[in-house]
């Protein structure tokens, strides 16, 4: 039901755009959003029409459903509150939000589209849902051309794809950097009750281990510092990078290289296969450019690189470059924006 598309007018303009109705699912924990819910949020919005948000969890309507309630521009929040639903295991979590999509107290609202990030919650939640509702799953957007028209980069960001779906409903996720401008605080959404299955729970979930960091989120924040193999030792990417990245407040990034090679944790990876980011600034030292480490950072505001050899690709998609040993220029950068 995906097949090459072509130019629609804007949803805002289309007649269509009345009968639209979006839910944007929010992952939580520990009764915060979680994320990148402000991007699909984002998203909904952008599509026109209604945006319902969803939220399930130990207690949330007093906490994450509350916070999500003063987003500007929703229509409603529906929270189920159950410990069953807290960390998101897609194997109850599914069945239980088909419900709410479909019947329930909410027959009256015509989910045309079911939006959620592109996060682990989203990417393991929403294919299961599309299966159940026999829709085609859409990942991955970043822009939307129409209310059934959407643009998703492919191999790696080197192909851009616009789809169309003819579904009933559409199933979305959303790349956590592409939508913005979403005001988080403004709104007072009415908290409802959604409907809760109960479904008996497949799986169980017995810990996880999560890294801890006083540093900004990668994922979300507004400046990364980024090292690769040129870094040589995870002693020098800590005593190098460590203090440019503390001296902007940045985030930590780096390049598969620098992770397969034991210099950062695997959380940190940028790339194709680690997370994507759009800070105001990337700064990246050490890494040479490689497709797979572009797809994750190339839509940054502004990229800055030190690189010794100045036919390092890194430089074809920087907006300052420094062509230099690392080893002498970070540290010197890092007195100078000290000193700033
Ligand atoms: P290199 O390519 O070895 O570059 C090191 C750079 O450091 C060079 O440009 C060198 O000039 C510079 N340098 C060395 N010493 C100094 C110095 N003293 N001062 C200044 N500069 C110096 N990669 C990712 O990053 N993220 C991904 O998600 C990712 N996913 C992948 C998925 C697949 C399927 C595949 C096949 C590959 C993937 N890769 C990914 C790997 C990618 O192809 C590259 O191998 C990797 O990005 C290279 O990392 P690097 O730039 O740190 O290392």
């Amino acid at each position: 039901q995906i097949y090459a598309a072509r130019t629609l007018t804007s949803p805002t303009s289309s007649a269509l755009a009345r009968l639209l109705s979006t839910l944007a699912v929010l992952e939580q924990r520990d009764g915060k959003l979680q994320g990148s819910y402000a991007s699909a949020i984002a998203a909904a919005q952008k599509l026109g029409g209604p945006v319902t948000a969803f939220l399930a969890g130990s207690g949330v309507k007093g906490t994450s459903a509350a916070e999500a309630a003063k987003i500007k521009g929703l229509d409603k929040v529906i929270a189920v509150e159950n410990d069953a639903y807290e960390k998101g295991l897609p194997e109850n979590y599914a069945p239980m939000l088909l419900e709410n999509i479909k019947t329930g107290d909410f027959t009256h609202i015509n989910f045309t589209h079911i939006i959620a990030p592109h996060s682990a919650f989203g990417k393991s939640l929403l294919p299961r849902v599309a299966a159940l509702l026999d829709v085609q799953q859409i990942s991955d957007i970043t822009a939307i051309e129409s209310e059934d028209t959407f643009v998703r980069p492919i191999y790696a960001g080197n192909a851009i794809l616009t789809v169309q779906s003819s579904d009933k409903v559409k199933v979305i996720t959303v790349r956590g950097t592409a939508f913005q401008g979403v005001e988080l605080e403004g709104g007072s959404a009415e908290i409802v009750d959604g409907v809760d299955t109960n479904a008996p729970a497949q799986t169980e979930w017995v810990s996880e281990e999560l890294t801890k960091s006083e540093r900004p989120d990668l994922a979300t924040a507004s400046r990364v510092v980024s090292g690769g193999r040129g870094l040589k030792s995870k002693e020098e990417f800590d005593r190098v990078m460590l203090p440019l990245a503390d001296a902007l407040g940045a985030a930590i990034g780096a390049s598969r290289a620098a992770v397969d090679s034991g210099f950062a944790d695997n959380s940190l990876q940028v790339g194709q296969t680690g997370k994507n980011v759009a800070p105001e600034l990337y700064l990246c030292a050490g890494i040479s450019g490689a497709i797979q480490h572009l797809a994750g950072m190339k839509d940054s505001k502004v990229i800055a690189a030190i690189n010794k050899d100045p036919e390092a690709p890194i430089f074809q998609v920087a907006d300052v470059g420094l062509v230099g040993d690392l080893f002498d220029k970070v540290p010197e950068l890092t007195e100078k924006v000290k000193s700033a």
